[in-house]
């Protein structure tokens, strides 16, 4: 079989969030299970800079944006430890910034033109390098229009009718929206915008066209494809996943434990396996409180957290929470994250009242992110939503009990301490449902509890530990859904 992954993001050539995780690893797996994976990126500045060896492949490309010519490059590298080649399309204007999408809060104005012409190159690379392309398999918004070209337009050499298309849905939340004269941009025939195809509300949508053009579409985990066809968690697309459902497939991400293993970390203190953890544990504890300028305090529990600083992953519930058990002295926290400006405000106010008990730092930083699941006895995810989530899996390898909102992929991996699960050996952390801070402050005092009772707690943090998210299961799943979309063809 032969694959084209088309995303935006994939380590380690360019990530912001679980999207890069995955287009860097689902390749590589599935590549290793046979099938011929190939995979098609921007050349942002990230990748540029990552140290990955690149090369020109000499061919230029020439897109039609708005019906003018636009000229760019295609460049050629390797995923590392893979056979999967990747082509990185090229356009310094659109693509050498300092961020991916967004700066200072602001989206880049022409979003819409630089992801037009990084869709419409996508057809160059199949036309070029790829033309035996069986599946492409596009991710989220950025991605979404390459599953439109191939049942809009016509190949020079070959016959797109052929190529079967999968559209994965990282988050439903952003979707690629922007105002209908936009649709001349795209180059596509304006009957197509209609409330059927690819207008939503008045504007052109990336996102919901792919969910209309697609052959098949998939999410990040089994209980958020099912989230998503309801009002609450549908983002107003819920009827159009509806009308899909016959097609709409969730498969768990896979975590990568070659990046993110406690016994071969090059970036903690000490490493450490499900066998022998206590003292790892707490060297890298230890050597997180130094290096976030905390207390060095053995017994005081340390709650991590990690992630982009967005409404979404619940900061509404956290912030009080730091501020009472600052108060208290009764637990320590280690915040990383970049985001919303008024996270960042409310934070750097939190750590200056707090000194010893909240560390924070506002960056983006993969090294300090292991740091913070080796060094944490606990990491807190209180998502309004979770497409899947790649932390709480992370943090079960690394012996730091999760402790989730009870929604999309955190309800799929994360089995509540209740008495029951605890006696038959299934808990791996705690979780609540209610979205509110007296529910979340309830299950931190459980957890808290819990932490008192050695040998309860070193069971409950085994069980993690040893448990698999790897590939395997989730490689063979998607394996499925290919066929699924390859037997939709006509
Ligand atoms: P999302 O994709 O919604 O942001 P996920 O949990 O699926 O959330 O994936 C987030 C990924 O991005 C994880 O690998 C996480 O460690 C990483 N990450 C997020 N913020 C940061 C940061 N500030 N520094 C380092 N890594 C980060």
């Amino acid at each position: 079989m032969n694959v084209l992954f088309v995303s935006a993001e994939a380590v380690p050539f360019a990530k912001t969030g679980g999207l890069g995780d995955i287009c860097g690893s689902l390749p590589r797996e599935l590549a290793a299970r046979g099938v011929r994976c190939t995979l098609v990126m921007p050349a942002f500045r990230q990748a540029l800079n990552c140290g990955q060896p690149i090369e020109p492949t000499g061919v230029e490309i020439v897109v039609p944006i708005a019906g003018r010519p636009v000229k760019g490059r295609l460049l050629k590298s390797t995923l590392p430890d893979s056979d999967v080649t990747v082509y990185l399309v090229d356009h310094p204007g659109y693509y050498d910034r300092a961020e991916l999408y967004r700066e200072d809060g602001e989206d880049y104005k022409d979003n819409c033109e630089r992801f037009v012409f990084f869709n419409r190159a996508v057809l160059e690379v199949i036309e070029r390098f790829v033309p035996d392309t069986q599946l492409l398999h596009a991710h989220d918004w950025t991605s979404a229009l390459s599953t439109v070209y191939l049942r809009t337009e016509r190949g020079r050499t070959v016959d797109y009718s052929n190529i079967a298309t999968l559209f994965t849905i990282h988050n439903l939340a952003y979707q690629g929206s922007f105002w209908h004269w936009d649709m001349e941009l795209t180059g596509l025939d304006w009957k197509y915008f209609n409330w059927q195809q690819m207008e939503f509300y008045g504007k052109l949508n990336f996102l919901k066209s792919a969910l209309v053009f697609a052959d098949t579409v998939s999410t990040v985990s089994p209980t958020y494809a099912k989230e998503i066809q309801h009002a609450e968690h549908g983002c107003g697309l819920e009827g159009v996943l509806q009308d899909r459902a016959e097609d709409l497939f969730g498969v768990l991400n896979g975590c990568d434990y070659g990046a993110w293993n406690p016994e071969t970390d090059p970036f903690i203190a000490q490493q450490y396996s499900s066998e022998y953890f206590v003292s790892g544990k707490a060297a890298c504890k230890q050597a997180l409180q130094q290096e976030l300028g905390l207390p060095t305090r053995p017994e005081m529990p340390m709650i991590s957290i990690v992630g982009r600083l967005a409404d979404q992953k619940g900061f509404d519930l956290i912030a009080p929470l730091i501020e009472t058990y600052a108060q208290r002295n009764a637990v320590q926290w280690a915040i990383l994250g970049t985001g919303e400006p008024k996270y960042h405000t409310l934070l750097t106010e939190l750590a200056a009242r707090y000194p010893e008990q909240v560390g924070v730092r506002l960056e983006f930083s993969n090294p300090l992110a292991h740091r913070l699941e080796a060094g944490g006895d606990f990491f807190l995810m209180p998502s309004r939503y979770e497409p899947c989530g790649l932390n709480q899996m992370y943090s079960l390898r690394y012996g730091t009990v999760p402790i989730v909102r009870a929604t999309g992929g955190l309800a799929d991996t994360i089995t509540d301490a209740t008495d029951h699960a605890l006696n038959n050996g299934t808990a791996n952390g705690f979780s609540f449902f209610e979205y509110n801070s007296d529910a979340l402050g309830s299950t931190i005092e459980r957890a808290l509890s819990l932490y008192r009772s050695p040998d309860p707690w070193r069971r409950l943090v085994r069980t993690g530990m040893n448990q698999d998210w790897s590939w395997r299961t989730s490689a063979e799943q998607y394996l499925h859904v290919y066929e699924e979309t390859m037997s939709r063809l006509p």
